[in-house]
């Protein structure tokens, strides 16, 4: 049996590795020059392959059921990949990278198991378009048309296209009925046309930031926040971006909230008074010197307008309050998130109620198969994008392998 494998990423990978017997040829297209691009940029270039934190709601879908793709029966099948890969993880706060801490030794190992297998790999191959003809698969390019009994689509999303994933898979599914649920960057940094941007530009802290739609808080994260010129990035904003996409596309009233000081357990006005009494002869500066850094104090005095010059006793109550308030809950209304160009993945995708969960086989042509980001199943940050990747190809792979005419 002839199978195409359109996509040479690592969902790509893991159907070809699968889908491969002595009886089957199974060809990878891949419109790159090399395999694996975007696989080489993952985790920083160490490559976040996995989570010891596998609850559900760390992983994202319209189809009612998530539970049916995403078990523990399933998950298991992707670190068997890995560890039969000859993978050997270093584990840091519950995510798993390669021991050598090389996204390379990923793209190495896949490539090996590959070539053991026989796999053939055709790169600078764009597929330009699929036809499905007497239970038989057209696979084109600019250059020439192969046929093939099965087709397994691991294209990829729209994010981040400079490394080929440019939706072709979304107009192969489109062009044979399967509803595309709608497509938003996601795990990508927000931004907002505040005026306190400027001036905040370049630090980093470590916060409690709560998202905010339609004065609802949603969603709450923790971690390193990256204040930039345009708005905010980092993990815990990635992980609120997915659902401020969304919405923002829905025409909802997206903010976060964000508390700079998430360390005080009690309440920070009370705690600046005390503090105040403590050290009587401080400015704000100085009273703030030991816990905020300054560039922020800064910041924040400005767009309160507060002169950080002053003593805390010559605030007024009213200014007290408002400062206090400014750093545990600062809101920040956010207009748009940056776009798939930086955008880590995509929300929605190759609808799953179209598929049959089991095989990830279309249930509209037999033979044609959709694995990987063009699927409507996405992860937070945390190698949970990398796990969906190589479960869906080793469920699409190990489905088409079976010959069901023979
Ligand atoms: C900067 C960055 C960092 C990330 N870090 C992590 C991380 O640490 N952990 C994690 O879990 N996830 C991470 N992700 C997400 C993860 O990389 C993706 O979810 C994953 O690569 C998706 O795999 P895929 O095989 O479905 O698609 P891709 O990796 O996008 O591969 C699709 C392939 O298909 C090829 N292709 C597309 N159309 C055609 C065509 N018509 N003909 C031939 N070939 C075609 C593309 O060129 C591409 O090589 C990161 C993503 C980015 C952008």
């Amino acid at each position: 049996m002839n199978i195409a494998i359109v996509g040479g990423g690592p969902a790509g990978f893991a159907a070809g590795i699968l889908a491969s017997n002595s009886n089957n040829r199974v060809v990878i297209f891949e419109k790159n020059p090399e395999v694996l691009k975007k696989l080489l940029l993952t985790g920083n270039g160490k490559c976040n392959y996995r989570n010891a934190n596998q609850s559900l709601d760390k992983y994202h879908t319209t189809y009612p059921d998530i539970a049916a793709i995403i078990n523990p029966t399933n998950l298991k099948l992707v670190s068997d990949f890995w560890n039969n890969l000859g993978i050997i993880p270093i584990i840091k706060n519950g995510y798993y990278y390669p021991f050598s801490e090389k996204a390379s030794s990923m793209k190495s190992a896949l490539l090996k198991k590959s070539e053991d297998l026989g796999i053939t790999i055709k790169c600078h191959t764009e597929i330009t378009n699929i036809e499905y003809k007497e239970n038989k698969f057209l696979v084109q390019t600019s250059n020439f048309t192969e046929t093939f009994d099965k087709v397994i689509i691991a294209t990829g999303s729209l994010a981040y296209p400079k490394t080929g994933s440019t939706g072709f898979g979304y107009e192969v599914a489109q062009k044979y009925n399967h509803h595309i649920v709608s497509l938003n960057p996601s795990l990508v940094q927000l931004v907002s046309n505040s005026s306190i941007t400027s001036n905040w530009s370049g630090i980093r802290s470590n916060v409690i930031v709560k998202h905010i739609e339609d004065n609802k808080i949603c969603k709450e994260e923790s971690g390193e926040i990256q204040l930039t010129d345009y708005g905010v990035s980092g993990i815990c904003i990635f992980n609120l971006s997915r659902n401020i996409s969304i919405g923002l596309t829905k025409g909802k009233k997206e903010k976060i909230s964000i508390n700079f000081v998430p360390w005080c357990q009690s309440n920070f006005l009370e705690f600046l008074n005390n503090r105040h009494q403590e050290l009587p002869n401080r400015n704000i500066t100085e009273l703030c010197d030991a816990f905020l850094n300054y560039k922020l104090l800064y910041a924040i005095c400005k767009y309160s307008h507060i002169n950080p010059d002053k003593s805390w006793d010559k605030l007024t109550a009213i200014e007290q309050k408002l400062f206090a308030q400014n750093l545990t809950d600062f809101e920040l209304i956010i207009t748009a998130t940056k776009d798939y160009n930086y955008s880590q993945v995509c929300s929605g995708g190759v609808s799953l109620a179209d598929l049959n969960l089991q095989t990830l086989e279309s249930l509209k042509i037999p033979g044609l198969y959709f694995c990987g980001e063009v699927l409507d199943l996405d992860g937070d940050c945390g190698g949970y994008n990398l796990t969906i990747a190589i479960l869906s190809g080793i469920i699409a792979g190990s489905a088409a392998k079976e010959d069901i005419y023979a």
